[in-house]
C-alpha cells in the first residue's frame, strides 16, 4: 500500500472534519495515482487512510480516520449503509440516488438507481481504479440487470480520465421507465441531463404540490420534472425550456401520463419572462430551477443579477397569494445569499412575499456537516401576499 505524507497543515485539516487535502499539504508521496494509501502525518502518525490523485488539486479524499483496513468489507459496509438509509427513506419512486459520494463516506463515487439498472459515475482517480472492485459488490447488494457508467462529466478531465460512457454489467436500454409518485418518465441514462434525471429535486416537487394550483408555469422544466408532478392540480400548465430535446421529452412524458393540460414551449427563460411580462400574463404558481449560474467563485456576482433577475420577474407575473418556488443549484451561493437575492427581488417587485418553506437537495442526496459546499440545492417556497 502506498504512503502519503500529509504537512502540519494538512494534518489540521483532516482533523477538522474536511475529507479533501489539497496537493499543497501534501509533503511526500511514494504511491501511484488512484492508489488508495495510508496517510501520515508530519509526525509519523497514521491519520487515516485515502483515496490518492496524482492530478487533481485534491490530492487525498479522505476513507478512514484511523488504520481500519480498506478492503472489500469496508466498500460492502459502506455500499450496505447507503442502501439501509434509502431503503428507511420510503421513496415513492423507482429512480433514486443510492450513494452520494463524500456524504455515504464514498468520495468521488455516485450510484444511481433507474428501475432495474443502475448509473454510476467514478469522478476521482480512485473511483475509477477501483471500479473493477466495485462492480461485482453492486451486483452482489443490488441485482441490477445492468449498470452503465456515465463517465462523462468534465471534472473527471481534472483527474486525467477519459470521459467515457459505457456498460460495465449487464444490458442497458436506451429508454428506462421509471416512476416518481403518480408520474411515469422515460429517461435516456446514455444521453440525459446528469445521469438521466435531476433526482436532486424529486421531495421539492412533491413538497410543490401541496402549493401547486391555478396557472402553473415551469420555467427551465428539463423533462417537466415540476410541470409533470404539479399539472394534475392546476388548471393549465406552461413548461419552458431552452433545450428542444427536453421539449421534445416533455411533452413525450405528459402524453404517457395522459396530462392533457401541459404545453411545452422551447424558450430561453429570461426573454419568456419579459414576453409575458409585457402580455400582462398572471400566474398562480411559478417554478424557477435554473441550471448552476455561478459555476465558480469569480461568477458568483453575475449568478446573483441573474437569480435577481428572474425572481423578480416571476414575482411581477404571480398573482396574489400564488406560490413561487424557486431554487438555486449553484454550490457558491450559499442559502443567505441566495435569501438576500430573493428579498431584493421582492423589493423591486413591489411584493410583500412571505417564506412557506426553505428546502434543500432531497435527502437521498446528503449533505456533510464538515464541508458547506455539499449544501448545493436550495429551495424556497415563498407565498406572495400582496
Ligand atoms: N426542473 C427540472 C430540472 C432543471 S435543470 C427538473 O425538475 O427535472 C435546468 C434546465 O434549464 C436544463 O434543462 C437546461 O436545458 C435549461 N436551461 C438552461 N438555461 C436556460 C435558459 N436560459 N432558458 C431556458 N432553459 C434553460
Amino acid at each position: 500500500m502506498g504512503i502519503v505524507t500529509v504537512s502540519r497543515r494538512g494534518e489540521d485539516r483532516i482533523r477538522s472534519g474536511h475529507p479533501w487535502i489539497y496537493k499543497s499539504d501534501v509533503a511526500k508521496t511514494d504511491a501511484q495515482g488512484g492508489e488508495t494509501v495510508r496517510v501520515i502525518g508530519p509526525r509519523d502518525r497514521v491519520l487515516g487512510h485515502a483515496f490518492y490523485s496524482d492530478r487533481s488539486e485534491i490530492g487525498l479524499r479522505l476513507l478512514t480516520r484511523d488504520d481500519t483496513p480498506v478492503d472489500t468489507a469496508l466498500w460492502r459496509s459502506r455500499l450496505t449503509q447507503a442502501m439501509g438509509f434509502r431503503a428507511a427513506l420510503a421513496i415513492d419512486g423507482t429512480a433514486y440516488r443510492v450513494v452520494h459520494g463524500e456524504a455515504d463516506l464514498l468520495p468521488s463515487l455516485i450510484v444511481d438507481r433507474y428501475g432495474d439498472y443502475l448509473v454510476v459515475q467514478a469522478l476521482s482517480q480512485g473511483t475509477d481504479r477501483l471500479m473493477p472492485e466495485l462492480i461485482p459488490l453492486l451486483v452482489e447488494l443490488l441485482k441490477p440487470a445492468g449498470i452503465l457508467a456515465r463517465n462523462d462529466p468534465r471534472v473527471r478531465l481534472l483527474e486525467g480520465l477519459e470521459q467515457r460512457v459505457e456498460v460495465l454489467y449487464g444490458t442497458v436500454p436506451e429508454q428506462i421507465e421509471v416512476l416518481e409518485g403518480a408520474v411515469s418518465y422515460r429517461v435516456d441514462p446514455y444521453r440525459g441531463q446528469k445521469t438521466g434525471l435531476f433526482l436532486d429535486q424529486r421531495e421539492n416537487r412533491k413538497a410543490a404540490m401541496q402549493y401547486a394550483r391555478g396557472r402553473l408555469l415551469d420555467a427551465f422544466s428539463y423533462n417537466g420534472g415540476f410541470a409533470l408532478a404539479l399539472a394534475p392540480r392546476c388548471d393549465d400548465v406552461i413548461a419552458v425550456d431552452i433545450s428542444e430535446e427536453a421539449v421534445a421529452r416533455i411533452r413525450m412524458n405528459a402524453e404517457r401520463n395522459g396530462l392533457t393540460n401541459v404545453q411545452a414551449r422551447t424558450m430561453n427563460v429570461f426573454d419568456e419572462l419579459r414576453e409575458l411580462e409585457r402580455r400582462g400574463e398572471r400566474f398562480d404558481t411559478i417554478v424557477l430551477d435554473p441550471p448552476a449560474f455561478a459555476k465558480n467563485k469569480a461568477s458568483v456576482a453575475k449568478a446573483l443579477s441573474g437569480y435577481n433577475e428572474i425572481n423578480l420577474r416571476a414575482l411581477k407575473l404571480l398573482t396574489p397569494g400564488g406560490f413561487l418556488i424557486t431554487c438555486s443549484c449553484s454550490y457558491n451561493v450559499s442559502e443567505a445569499d441566495f435569501a438576500d437575492v430573493l428579498a431584493s427581488a421582492a423589493v423591486d417587485a413591489r411584493a410583500d412575499v412571505a417564506v412557506v418553506e426553505k428546502r434543500m437537495q432531497g435527502r437521498d442526496h446528503p449533505v456533510l456537516m464538515t464541508v458547506p459546499e455539499t449544501y448545493y440545492l436550495k429551495c424556497f417556497i415563498l407565498r406572495k401576499l400582496s
